[in-house]
């Protein structure tokens, strides 16, 4: 069976396209689950997220907050869910890797939400000593890099076309952005 993602990163299947590079493509899903709900996925087939190398993962994600921003700013929504359903266990219905941008608006019937069971005392002894020594191993896994505090430096673009005001206002829009994004704070 063809892949339907593939299929579409090749063109050779229509898919509502609103942003395409040489790695990923995002399309507006039509079977959508609130309206405005976006996929974004790499052009090359990978089933599950495991098989994904870091670099395009990072890439990935960038671009989906990127878009989680253009969503929440151009549909007035009051959040997104982005969410990975990782394995069929997971509700993952395309066997290739993709990232979902959900546009939530209060009252949309959307039921994410799931209610905590509390664990019995065993369950959790168990569950903190398995997962605290995998843990351990993660210095390694990742880097010992990681988990530091290296925030990049912001590059600084310096353009002399730009006048003051539009510098301005450019800051202007930046401060708006950060205002209503302090609404989708928990
Ligand atoms: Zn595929």
């Amino acid at each position: 069976m063809k892949c339907e993602y593939c299929e579409i990163a090749k063109g050779k299947l229509q898919g509502e396209k609103i942003y395409e590079d040489k790695k990923i493509v995002a399309i507006l899903k039509e079977t959508a689950v609130t309206h405005g709900h976006v996929v974004v996925f790499p052009k090359k087939h990978y089933v599950i997220m495991e098989m994904v190398p870091d670099s395009l993962i990072n890439y990935i994600f960038n671009v989906a907050n990127k878009l989680s921003v253009a969503i929440f700013e151009s549909l007035g929504v009051q959040g997104t869910n982005i969410i990975v359903q990782n394995g069929t266990g997971a509700g993952q219905k395309t066997p290739h890797f993709s990232v979902e941008i959900i546009p939530r608006r209060e009252e949309d019937g959307l039921q994410l939400d799931w209610k905590p069971k509390q664990l019995l005392e065993e369950e959790m002894d168990l569950a903190f000593t398995t997962l605290k020594g995998e843990g351990n191993k993660f210095s390694e896994i990742v880097g010992k890099d990681q988990g530091q505090d290296q925030e990049e430096e912001k590059e600084v673009v310096i353009d002399d076309a730009k006048t003051d005001t539009e510098a301005v206002l450019e800051k202007k829009d930046e401060e708006n952005y950060l205002l209503k994004s302090l609404n989708k704070i928990p």
